[in-house]
Parts: structure tokens; sequence; C-alpha cells
């Protein structure tokens, strides 16, 4: 008996994205004139409509009093500041979009809505407002039905703590099906960060060594040079752990350490995810390292005596007999000394000394750079020439350029109008992720003031014992 035979071939291969659901014929933005709208969203359309992904409709709704021309032109200004303006394909969005001034306490708002909708009969509703207000906007177009057939995409944070996550997802659950619901992460659209899960399972090489027995600690780092930007009463809602760490920096953890995904539907890496979210033990407030940088009281509307946390690092355990014993260190913060975000693996050390300089020097690592660059690494010893067996630390880096990566927005966009929820989060991996940040929100850790252009607060290094990598 050949071995095919005795493992007969199943389905190939992991399949991403939807069988049969129909694709978006309306996008619908509420938020049109906010700011991510402008940074991320107006730049994403273009990409979508010159990859002729984009629905003939795509209507923005806000307060500002706004005419259509002006919208285009707002959206004009976006993509030559932050994306690549092409005129001919911008032209062909411009003839998509549309803007409706409204308020969204306001029926009437959502009746000019439903009326410009025309027969469209799958709208994509992407709301990128203010979280207060998801609920509001969502009984609203439910009230007109104009919630049928429909998608909605959620901007993070889902909610403020485990409770608000889940009462927001009763509020979605009551009009939209779970498969309709785009919990975003833009994190999670981002190549490098895609890249994870598939180095991970696309090579045999590192699945053996990838646990308790070998791994000595994971740090992941995703370090800030810029402020709060003006965003003081955002931030001031908001602090470190909720901004990031609940989200995109939980969900890196996740990529890294779940277990292969068992099957091939799209529902696999989920799952897999999901078990790996469960795994995760709820922060002890002894783990939590908070810090916020020097000036942030003066920065505007931020309160003279704010207790918000700029920065976060944490001692995260896992309860999985993979990952037993084994510290996942995770910091993130503003105004730091570079901006980088990375993931540094430390090996152990060889259990049994056969050269003098092993025990000694750093063990192998293996890093993945995520940005600003793209970068793997593996870091190992090797023998200096020359008389004697001692050795020294060799990098083999291998850089991944950029070229013509599809932006997260614009991906997980075309994603959510065809209904493929790979890459968003599911409502069990959101709450257990409040679940692990809950102790360090109910029970804050002592705020440490830093320094801007410095690495966070020394007590981070305390909490590792030791010095953390530094991405710069
Ligand atoms: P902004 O405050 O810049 O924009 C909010 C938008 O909502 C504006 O278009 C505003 O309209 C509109 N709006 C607010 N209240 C009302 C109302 N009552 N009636 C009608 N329109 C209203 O927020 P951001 O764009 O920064 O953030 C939006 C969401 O995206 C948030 O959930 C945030 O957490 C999330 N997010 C933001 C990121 C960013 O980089 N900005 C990154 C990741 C997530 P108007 O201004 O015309 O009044």
């Amino acid at each position: 008996m050949t071995q095919d035979q005795q493992n007969p071939p199943g389905p190939r291969a992991y399949r991403p994205g939807p069988d049969r659901a129909p694709k978006s014929d309306a996008l619908v933005l509420f938020g049109a004139s906010g700011d991510l709208a402008y940074r991320q969203i107006f730049p994403a359309l273009q990409g979508l409509e010159a990859a002729g992904q984009l629905p003939p409709r795509v209507i923005g709704v806000a307060r500002s009093e706004w005419t259509r021309e002006q919208f285009i032109e707002r959206a004009k200004a976006s993509i030559q500041e932050r994306g690549k303006y092409d005129e001919r394909t911008f032209a062909a969005l411009a003839r998509k979009l549309d803007y409706i001034r409204g308020e969204y306490l306001e029926r009437d708002t959502y009746q000019r809505l439903c009326d410009a909708l025309g027969d469209a009969k799958h709208a994509l509703y992407y709301l990128a407002i203010p979280p207060s207000l998801f609920d509001d906007v969502i009984t609203r177009l439910a009230a007109l039905k104009c919630d049928e057939g429909a998608r909605v995409v959620v901007e993070k944070p889902f909610g403020r703590d485990l409770v608000s996550a889940r009462t927001l997802d009763l509020v979605l659950h009551e009009y939209f099906r779970e498969r309709d619901i785009f919990r975003i992460d833009h994190f999670l659209g981002k190549e490098p960060v895609q890249n994870i899960l598939y180095f991970r399972f696309a090579n045999t090489f590192l699945e053996p060594i990838w646990n308790r027995t070998h791994v000595e600690r994971i740090e992941i780092t995703m370090a800030e040079q810029i402020g709060i930007n003006g965003r003081g009463r955002l931030y001031e809602e908001m602090g470190a752990i909720r901004d990031v760490l609940q989200n995109h920096l939980l969900q890196i953890a996740a990529l890294l350490l779940m277990d292969p995904p068992v099957g091939h539907d799209p529902e696999a890496i989920r799952d897999a995810k999901g078990l790996a979210f469960k795994a995760m033990r709820p922060l002890d407030p002894g783990d939590v390292v908070r810090g916020q940088f020097e000036g942030y009281r003066n920065e505007p509307d931020v309160s003279a005596a704010s207790d918000v946390e700029t920065y976060v690092a944490v001692r995260l355990y896992v309860d999985s007999w993979r990952w037993a014993g084994v510290p996942v260190f995770i910091r993130t913060g503003k105004k730091l000394a570079t901006t980088a975000n990375e993931v540094f693996v430390t090996l152990k050390h060889p259990p049994h000394e056969l050269f003098d300089d092993v025990m000694s020097s750093p063990a192998n690592h293996l890093r993945f750079r995520l940005s600003p660059d793209v970068v793997l690494e593996l870091g190992a010893r090797a023998k200096k020439p020359g008389a004697g067996l001692t050795g020294e630390m060799v990098q083999l880096d291998a850089f991944h350029q950029h070229g013509d990566e599809v932006p997260a927005y614009q991906r997980l966009l075309a994603d959510a109008m065809r209904g493929d929820q790979m890459l968003f989060a599911r409502t069990d991996a959101v709450e257990a992720s409040w679940r692990v940040v809950e102790p360090a929100l109910v029970k804050p850790a002592p705020l440490h003031i830093y320094k801007p252009g410095t690495f966070g607060p020394a007590a981070a290094d305390a909490l590792l014992g030791g010095n953390w990598h530094d991405p710069a």
C-alpha cells in the first residue's frame, strides 16, 4: 500500500472566503467626515475602484454641513495626501460618491439614506464613528428595515470592557447574523501580520520547536514616536490598554500562540485563534506596568490630573500544554524612542554546555519585524574563525519588499463586501481578549511618568527581568 493509499487526499488547501455569499451592492460610510475616513478609508476606496471591487454606490453620512461636491473634494484631498491619486480612477470613484448630511440620532437621516440606497439589496454599513453611537445607528437603521440583507463593519474598540462588548453584541445580533458582522481590526489586514500565520504553517521547521520545550519567552513591541496627535478627548476615554493591547496586540499574540488550524472551512483559522485567546490567562495586576509620557496632561482636552496610560507593558501567561510557563511580554507606548512593531522570540539555550561561551551569550532567536520595514530574522551562533571553539551571533535576515501590497483597509473592505470573515475578529475572541485585560482595567497598576524619547518606564524592564529587545 502506498502512502497515498493509507492517507487518501482530502480537500487540498485552506480556501479563504465565502462560497456563495452575495456581494455588497452599496457601501455606506458613517463617520465620513472623520479622521479615520480621511486618513485611511478614502485611499482604500480609490484602491477598491482601481481593482474593480467598489459597488456602484458609496454614500458618506456625517454631520458636517457639506454638499456632495465638498464631500468629493474631501475625498480627493485625502487621496492626494494619503494615497496614490490617479485622475481617471478618482473620476470613476467620484461618480459613485454621494453625501448625506445628517444627525445620527434623527430618524430623518436614515430615511434619506434608505431612499438614496434605492434598489440596493446588500448594503455594507461601515461604522467609522465613536463607539458610543454604534447601537443608536444600528437600531435606527433597523427601524426602517434598512438592515435587511445588509452587512455591518464595526470599528474597534468593540466595547469598553467585557460587559459593554457583550451588550453591543446583543444589539448587533438582534438585527444581523454573525456572518454579517465584521469587527474590524486593521492590524489583521496588514501583510506582515498575515505572514505570521503563513510563515508558521507553511513551513515545517518551526512547528517542532514552537512550544515550551524550546521557547524561553516571546516579546511583542508596538512602539510609536508620535504622541496623541491632538486626539486628547478620544484618548482620555481609551488609554493604551483599550486602544491597542486588547485588540491589535492580543491578536498578534493569538497568531503566535495558536495551534495549527484543523479542517479546511473558512472558520478553521478563527476556531484555532479562538482557542488561543481562551488559553490566555487574565492579567494579574502585578504583571502590568502602566506609564504616561511627561507632558501628556498638558495636551488639549486632557485632564490635568489624568491617570490614563499612554504606555503599557504586560507579562501574559498562557494556560495550555504548548505554552505553560512561557511568558509573553507585550508593550506599547506613545512618544517612545522609535516607531516599530515587532515580535522577538527567544529560544532556550542548549540543554548541555559543550562550548564555554554559549550559556553566557544570547540564545537563538526569531524576529518578525512587522513595520516600518518587514524582516524575518533567525539569530544563531556560528564558530568564529581561528583557534579554539568560540562563536558569535550571526543573523539570517530575509527582507521583504513592500511592492504591490494591498493596504490593510482596502483588503479588509474588499473582504467584507465579499462576506469573507477570516481577517475579522470573531465574538469569542473579542470577549476572551476583554477577559484578559479586564483585571488591568478594574484595578489599574500604578502610573509611572516617563520621558518622551525613551522606551517607557524602567519598571517594564523589571517586569521582564532584563532588557527588552531594542526594536530601534
Ligand atoms: P472622528 O471623531 O474623527 O469622527 C467621527 C465621525 O462621526 C465624524 O464624521 C462625525 O461627523 C461623525 N459623528 C459623530 N457624532 C455624530 C452624530 N451624532 N451625528 C452625525 N455624525 C456624527 O473619529 P475617528 O474617525 O477618529 O474614529 C472613528 C472610529 O474609528 C472610532 O470608533 C475609532 O475608535 C475608530 N478608529 C479610528 C482610528 C483613527 O486613526 N482615527 C484608527 C482605528 C480605529 P462630524 O465631524 O461631521 O460631526
